[in-house]
């Protein structure tokens, strides 16, 4: 089978052909239909962060495709079922954090494409407990990119406990910012959507954002405070100078809810305007099972739309470059044809 390796971080990725794995007891192996590019797996290729993976790995965390093969002991998927690989691989069960609701906090967490092989590949393997059933109705392309892009922004808008007619800050229109847009509309919030490219600033307005904010031209903070402050601001984009601008942009008691990674980040809180205007900051990490399945859930409804460009996983360096360049239609999916 095909996969998108890393060799070296800072490294092309390598195409390899590898031998099928095997799934081991309580896992699965899955015929890769569609695989999204979160901007994490360039993060993972480049070992920006402190905990790094440990190559050769493949990457890949929105990886859905149909259960081709069942390791001993699973018995609640079938043969041909359609399954997502999120990036909560696998969480212990047992501890504080998985017993309490916060499966993604667990310690003892395996995470796809990061600690163990991702969906950068024609298959894979998934611990079934955590392979999350695709219900009818939705894609391989349109489930990748709520896989990961999906529920992580729909949990951060849980995580600020966002309600109806507040005012939501979504800066970076990316691959989570789209979405995230979307799911804010959803929450009944009014909705103003930062970026620093003319596209998509179009496709925020095209998918509900109230207010569109040119962070080039305007100053994010002013801008934000001149519509009374935002009660939750998203920091999605892959900048520490954005994390900022929004933070300046909260109204009293506004949560600040950092969600991108970028490498080495780190932002000046100022303790003075934080404690006058009870302001919080929140780090919030992808999403449990049951955020994934509203997700879907709420696309089978009909209720989000995924904006995304289709490519082969042959062109995995190229679309990196892209994604960095900032030249993608929201996401890129790798088209693994298994589905044809
Ligand atoms: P992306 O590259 O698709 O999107 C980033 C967006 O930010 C782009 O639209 C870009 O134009 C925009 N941007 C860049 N500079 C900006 C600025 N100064 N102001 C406003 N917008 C700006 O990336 P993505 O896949 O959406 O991922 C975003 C980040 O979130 C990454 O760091 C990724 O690792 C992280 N992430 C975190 C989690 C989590 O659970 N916390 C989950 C997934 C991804
Ligand atoms: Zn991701
Ligand atoms: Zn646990």
């Amino acid at each position: 089978m095909k996969a998108a390796v890393v060799r070296a971080f800072g490294e092309p990725l390598a195409i390899e052909d590898r031998p099928d794995p095997e799934p081991g007891p309580g896992q699965v192996r899955i015929r890769v239909e569609a695989s999204g590019l979160c901007h994490t797996d360039i993060h993972a290729a480049h070992g920006d962060w402190p905990v790094k993976p440990n190559p050769p790995f493949v990457p890949g965390h929105e990886g859905v495709g149909l259960v081709e093969r069942l390791g001993d002991g699973v018995t609640h998927l079938t043969v041909g079922q359609r399954v997502a690989v999120p990036w909560l691989g696998k969480a212990c069960g047992r501890c504080e954090h998985c017993l309490s609701g916060w499966e993604t906090l667990c310690e003892r967490q395996i995470n796809t494409g990061y600690a163990c092989d991702g969906g950068y590949a024609e298959k894979m393997l998934a611990w079934a407990d955590f392979a999350q059933p695709v219900p009818q109705g939705i894609s391989a392309v349109e489930a990748a990119p709520l896989t990961c892009a999906g529920v992580t922004t729909y949990k951060a808008l849980k995580v600020a406990g966002v309600r109806p007619a507040q005012l939501v800050a979504v800066s970076g229109v990316g691959g989570l910012g789209h979405l995230a847009v979307q799911y804010a509309k959803i929450a009944g919030a009014r909705v103003a959507a930062i970026d620093v490219t003319d596209e998509k600033l179009e496709l925020a307005a095209e998918l509900g954002a109230d207010i569109v904010i040119d962070a080039r031209k305007h100053d994010v903070g002013e801008t934000l405070k001149r519509y009374g402050g935002a009660h939750a601001a998203l920091a999605l984009a892959v900048d520490e100078q954005a994390f900022a601008a929004v933070n300046a942009g909260l109204r009293r008691g506004g949560k600040l809810v950092m969600v991108a990674l970028p490498a080495h980040g780190t932002i000046e809180v100022p303790i003075f305007d934080t404690v006058l205007n009870g302001t919080s900051v929140i780090g919030s990490i992808v999403g449990t099972r049951q955020d994934l399945a509203e997700v879907f859930q709420l696309h089978v409804a009909g209720r989000t739309r995924v904006v995304y460009e289709t490519r082969p996983l042959d062109s995995v360096n190229e679309s990196i470059d892209a994604v960095l360049r900032g030249q993608v239609k929201a996401r890129i999916v790798f088209d693994l044809g298994a589905g044809q």
